[in-house]
């Protein structure tokens, strides 16, 4: 996984990347619950045999065929936490699954042209500093929706329909 990230990933995220798969080798992944539309994970750090208090639960929606980790790295930061690199030796995935390689992290990304720089909400600053701007204003207007959205099935529903449609 990590070769393979070394001719994709951009350097910055390809070092962050590289500390999380050598952290995950002192975690271990062992299932704690499941239902037929989730499975609960629990990822804890593990060293000469002793575990520590502090552990991660990671889900696997076996619909949206994702998983979603409580350290919340890959929502914020955009690149798979060290919980979920253990996740995937678990499951013997040797090569990081495309879905989580995001875009802007690979060394062809670019600032394109969709958004509205002469705001002047993002001003100043290189490129990169502006699309991490962009990232992190739009996650946590995205995590704050979902927060709420995710109350009801209706809801939950009608926001995937939505995301759908806007991203093709
Ligand atoms: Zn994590």
């Amino acid at each position: 996984m990590e070769h393979q990230m070394v001719k994709i990933y951009a350097k910055k995220i390809l070092l962050l990347f590289q500390t999380e798969v050598d952290q995950s080798n002192y975690y271990i992944c062992s299932k704690k619950s499941g239902s037929v539309n989730a499975k609960v994970y629990m990822v804890e750090r593990n060293e000469h045999g002793k575990t520590f208090d502090r552990h991660q639960l990671l889900t696997y929606y076996v619909g949206n065929d994702f998983i979603f980790c409580s350290c919340r790295t890959f929502d914020f930061e955009g690149y798979p936490c060290r919980h979920m690199v253990s996740y995937f030796k678990k499951i013997q995935v040797l090569l990081l699954p495309e879905k989580y390689i995001l875009r802007r992290w690979t060394k062809n990304a670019k600032v394109g042209v969709c958004g509205d720089t002469s705001t002047g909400i993002f001003d100043g600053g290189s490129s990169s500093t502006s699309l991490m701007s962009w990232h992190g204003m739009l996650a946590h207007k995205s995590s704050l929706l979902v927060d709420d959205v995710a109350l009801t099935d209706a809801c939950t529903t009608f926001l995937i329909g939505e995301f759908e449609s806007l991203h093709v």
